[in-house]
């Protein structure tokens, strides 16, 4: 069965944790993090709310051109992303797709016939992403980049039910780890 890592985009792979997603630019491990999962047998599927296009504060259109921007960055050497999906809703909407919300990952286990148990979800909002990986059964990582400081600290409260598997400097930090966990 595959096995894949749901990736954060802001403040994980890039950009700032809550700007608009026009203002994303790929932090320089990001790469180097993708590729050593993929080396790894990790699918890399890029799991992204954002609310602002329901709010109305930014557009679909804008979404899609980071969205491109960003493919043409990772992948114009090698296929680094296989997905790149977006919840565009706000929390009014009672989507089912809403990190920590599981619907994009089920969609994709059921896609790719993956093995939720050797997944990882890694992000930089512990009421996000570790959130969603015990709602869905994988590995947990918390990243320090973007507000992953502040969510280990100052917003613990907003996932204290929970616990990261694992907290890592940044997303190739983070790889590293889940890869010598597995040796
Ligand atoms: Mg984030």
């Amino acid at each position: 069965m595959k096995k894949a890592i749901f990736w954060d985009l802001q403040g994980t792979l890039g950009g700032e944790a809550v700007a608009d997603i026009d203002s994303f630019v790929p932090y320089e491990f990001s790469k180097d993090a993708l590729s050593l999962a993929k080396d790894n047998g990790y699918m890399n599927i890029i799991i992204t709310n954002q609310s602002k296009i329901a709010k109305g504060l930014v557009t679909f259109e804008a979404y899609e051109k980071t969205k491109n921007q960003t493919l043409e960055y990772f992948n114009s050497k090698r296929t680094l992303i296989d997905e790149f999906l977006c919840c565009p809703h706000q929390s009014g909407d009672n989507c089912s797709c809403k990190k920590p919300k599981t619907g994009l990952i089920q969609k994709c286990v059921k896609k790719y016939a993956l093995d939720i148990g050797e997944c990882f979800a890694i992000g930089d909002m512990g009421k996000n992403e570790i959130v969603m990986a015990r709602n869905a059964g994988c590995g947990g990582v918390l990243v320090l980049t973007g507000g992953g400081i502040g969510s280990l600290y100052e917003f613990r409260h907003t996932w204290k039910d929970f616990e990261a598997d694992i907290i890592a400097e940044n997303a190739l930090e983070a790889v590293k780890i889940i890869i010598k966990g597995k040796q």
